[in-house]
């Protein structure tokens, strides 16, 4: 017999203990981007291949090597599934004239798609949240993008995630700082190792990002680019400075935060955590004021930033943050003709008054049926037999706090629930 078909490599199931948290998730991070006046935007999950090379730069890890790229065998277009979501959410601003008049704030979820090796923390399918400004030239987005991670981490209720900023000065100061380093890596050619080699020349700044111990040394006594910064960047990285201290956001600047998208400049960020080995990164964003021009639409100011879901909800399961299985209000159990037809009309009637129902499926005996019943984390138990069931009536059986079983007319179950249900609010 041939193997059974498995998922892809580093493409993981959620399964339901584990889909709640998500989800609870969702809820809180939606409430909190509603908190600061963002907007959902939903962008399809295959773009056109020049869009990612265009915008996050051929020589990125992402595009020279992490991007599931492919021709569409009708028309032969190329493809590929999105590595990230700043890419096509600028494509779509540009597309629909989004920030011509007025600013805009978004925000987008969901699957993006790299080609990486498969690890704690790191997958092949991993999700985001997003959320990119555009308008906005100033500082003092920037530094809303910065305190809605602070804010978040508190919402979830994790601590030990600490702020990494840096400021990447605009394109000419880099050009500057760039021919410096190049003279700098080339006088300590030896030191360097293959990976370094072959981007001295297409991409000296991100030598600064190598995670190889045996270069540490180098990389931290080269030139720094801070020194080559003009008084308007320096402004602007001390404006977001002066909110962070104002709202009281601890922080450290770390001249080595490059990121490893080619269309950041002034103000870069990470959020980082000790608790998950090498993939410590749960957030990272910064400013990309040119993306928009490059992509062809408008100059337009923009900066955003996006977190990874994965890392952020294993720092939760660590915590011991995992809900309790979301339990419903009661599990109808049935046996007979007649009862088996009431069953789904009581179940439909207590849905009608906002109760979430479980209606026993399958048949079985009463005892095996009882059992799913407990199983099932339900506060009650509504128990119909053809008695119960040619009288209109049920059995209504608490199954936690050993309160007494019932029999009550079925068009009293519901608010008969529901009292019960708020008198445990009031005593819990
Ligand atoms: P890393 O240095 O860990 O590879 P990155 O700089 O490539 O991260 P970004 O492109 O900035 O990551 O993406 C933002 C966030 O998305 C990261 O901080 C991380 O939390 C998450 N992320 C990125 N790649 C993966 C992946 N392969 N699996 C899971 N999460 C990821
Ligand atoms: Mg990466």
């Amino acid at each position: 017999m041939s193997r059974n078909i498995q998922s892809v490599r580093g493409m993981n199931d959620i399964l339901p203990d584990e889909a709640e948290l998500w989800e609870r998730f969702e809820e809180i991070v939606r409430s909190w981007l509603k908190g600061y006046g963002y907007r959902p935007i939903r962008l399809p999950i295959v773009e056109p291949t020049p869009l990612f090379s265009r915008a996050i730069g051929e020589v990125t890890d992402i595009v020279e090597k992490e991007m599931y790229s492919f021709v569409d065998s009708l028309n032969g277009e190329p493809l590929t599934l999105r590595p990230e979501g700043t890419a096509g959410c600028v494509r779509a601003v540009i597309q629909h004239s989004l920030a011509g008049e007025r600013p805009q704030r978004l925000y987008y979820t969901g699957p993006m798609f790299r080609h990486e090796r498969p690890q704690k923390g790191r997958y092949r399918q991993f999700h985001q949240v997003g959320v990119e400004a555009f308008g906005f030239a100033g500082p003092d987005v920037d530094a809303e993008h910065i305190l809605m991670g602070a804010r978040l981490w508190d919402d979830l209720g994790l601590d030990g995630i600490r702020l990494e900023i840096n400021t990447l000065g605009q394109a000419e100061e880099r050009a500057r700082h760039r021919a410096e380093l190049i003279t700098y890596f080339e006088a300590n050619a030896e030191l360097l190792d293959e990976d370094a080699r072959r981007r001295l020349h297409s991409n000296p700044l991100r030598i600064l990002d190598t995670k190889n111990p045996a270069m540490q040394e180098l990389v931290a006594a080269a030139p720094k680019l801070i020194d080559h910064l003009g008084p308007e960047s320096l402004a602007h990285f001390e404006g977001v400075q002066q909110i962070l201290r104002d709202v009281g956001i601890p922080y450290t600047i770390n001249p080595r935060l490059v990121r490893g998208l080619d269309y950041y400049n002034l103000t870069v960020f990470e959020w980082v955590t000790d608790r998950l080995g090498a993939q410590g990164t749960v957030c990272a964003g910064g400013r990309y004021d040119g993306l928009v021009g490059q992509l062809g639409g408008k100059a337009t100011p923009a900066c955003g930033f996006a977190m990874g879901v994965e890392r952020l909800l294993a720092l939760i399961s660590d915590a011991g943050g995992v809900p309790a299985p979301v339990a419903v209000d009661a599990y109808i159990v049935h046996q007979g003709d007649a009862a088996s037809r009431l069953a789904p009309r009581v179940a439909e009637g207590l849905r009608d008054q906002g109760l979430d129902v479980l209606l026993h499926c399958g048949g079985g005996s009463f005892k095996s049926q009882m059992k799913k019943a407990d199983a099932s984390a339900a506060p009650f138990a509504i128990i119909i037999g053809d008695d119960e069931a040619n009288a209109g009536e049920v059995s209504l059986k608490p199954l936690r706090d050993g309160g007494e079983q019932k029999r009550i007319g079925v068009d009293l179950l519901a608010d008969a629930i529901i009292q019960c249900l708020l008198d445990d609010e009031d005593e819990s």
